[in-house]
């Protein structure tokens, strides 16, 4: 007989199916137990593929004690009206969902196409998640900050754990350690963050940002802002927040600012990045020759191309005795918080929309048009079309 959390147990208000993550290292899932339960208080029937928590400390019965039903992959896809993904998958795993399905995750479309393009050949709607407008309202949607977030984080604990010197300064009756010195490059969501972080590990943090505004946040760590000042950066808060390519009289005067300061650095994080663009170069293999050997950079950007010559993602490389680091998946090393925020995320999103007599979520324009990319057998984020 089927048990009302099993697959097989029935639907009443729209299907939401929550999957295995399949791409290589990615730890996280979409759903948490947590947002199982308000999406079923909601209205919806909440599947959740057989072990899709598990590399984020999430069994199977947790998901179940939460109102969830768990099967396999065809059992929870079957009937589908939306899919949760952290990155979108692969059209041939949707086989089975309704007509149309809606997958919210992230696409990443201007660097994977083809995913997108699939998604629009199969008619299922692709919701970006990544291009969540930075309006006000979708703040608790935003994945890029919930995730850069705890990247930042992580960004100075694999950095201290690979420096081979303490962060504190320490007295002690064999002599005094002399506190690390940090500088932050790239002052937004994950620098904040790596800021906050390394003051609390007591270190002497220097940050810097193209961004004028940044200017205060960082005082008001207690860091000391690095700024160049001949050459005007980016007034206010620029473009949603987001920084653009610089001149390259801009970009000569922060080279010279950086190779100045940078010598003195035990610890550099980088996490500059534009949207839509490769990562900015801000640190070449001229530069890192000055630093002290033993020092380490941590390239929070290698994944998008890199801010620092030379990283590679996922290895250590030493280049003039400075260790270079970064990962491929940051939040995916802090698989169980960087979930819990992605599934409230995703969460925040759906019930913002829930419309109860449409018994589901109903976008309006502006996020809605911000973030879809395909609908009906077409592309249509106008982003996508010129
Ligand atoms: P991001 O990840 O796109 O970039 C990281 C940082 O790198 C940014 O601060 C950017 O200015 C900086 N940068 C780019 N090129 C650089 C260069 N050449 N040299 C030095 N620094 C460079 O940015 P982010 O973390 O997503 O956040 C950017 C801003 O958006 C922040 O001010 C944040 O507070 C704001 N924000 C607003 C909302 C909202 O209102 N909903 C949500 C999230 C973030």
């Amino acid at each position: 007989m089927a048990n009302a959390n099993d697959v097989a147990g029935g639907a009443t208000g729209p299907v939401i199916a929550t999957l295995k993550e399949r791409a290589d290292g990615e730890t996280r899932v979409a759903l948490s137990p947590e947002t199982a339960k308000k999406l079923i208080a909601l209205g919806a029937t909440v599947r959740v593929e057989s072990g899709a928590g598990l590399n984020a400390a999430i069994t199977d019965e947790a998901y179940r004690e939460a109102g969830a039903q768990v099967g396999d992959l065809a059992a929870t896809i079957a009937g589908a009206d939306w899919v949760f993904g952290v990155q979108a998958p692969d059209v041939a795993l949707l086989s089975g969902a309704k007509a149309g399905a809606r997958v919210a995750a992230v696409f990443d479309p201007f660097r994977d196409r083809a995913l997108t393009d699939a998604y629009a050949a199969a008619g299922y709607e692709a919701l970006a998640m990544e291009l969540m407008p930075r309006i006000t309202r979708a703040q608790s949607m935003d994945v890029l900050s919930s995730q850069s977030n705890l990247s930042g984080y992580k960004a100075v604990i694999a950095s201290a754990n690979t420096y081979g010197r303490a962060f504190p300064m320490m007295m002690t009756a064999a002599g005094t350690v002399q506190a690390a010195r940090v500088f932050v490059m790239g002052v937004g969501v994950a620098g904040l963050q790596a800021i906050a972080t390394a003051k609390r590990l007591g270190a002497q943090v220097s940050a810097t940002d193209v961004r004028s505004a940044t200017k205060e946040q960082i005082k008001s760590l207690g860091a000391k802002p690095i700024f160049v000042e001949k050459v005007a950066g980016i007034e206010g808060e620029g473009s949603g927040g987001y920084a653009t390519e610089m001149s390259d009289e801009y970009k000569a005067a922060q080279a010279e600012l950086v190779s100045s300061h940078i010598a003195k650095q035990d610890i550099v994080i980088t996490t500059a990045l534009i949207p839509g663009r490769a990562a900015p170069r801000l640190i070449t293999d001229t530069q890192i020759a000055t630093m002290k050997p033993g020092s380490v950079i941590f390239d929070l950007a290698v994944a998008q191309g890199g801010n620092v010559e030379g990283s590679v993602p996922d290895q250590t490389v030493e280049k003039h005795g400075v260790k270079i680091i970064g990962f491929s998946n940051t939040p995916a090393h802090l698989a169980a918080d960087a979930s819990a925020l992605f599934a409230r995320n995703l969460f925040n999103f759906v019930s913002a929309f829930w419309d109860k007599e449409a018994g589901g979520p109903v976008l309006d324009e502006e996020i809605g048009n911000a973030i879809r990319l395909t609908q009906g057998g077409k592309i249509v984020h106008e982003r996508l079309l010129g």
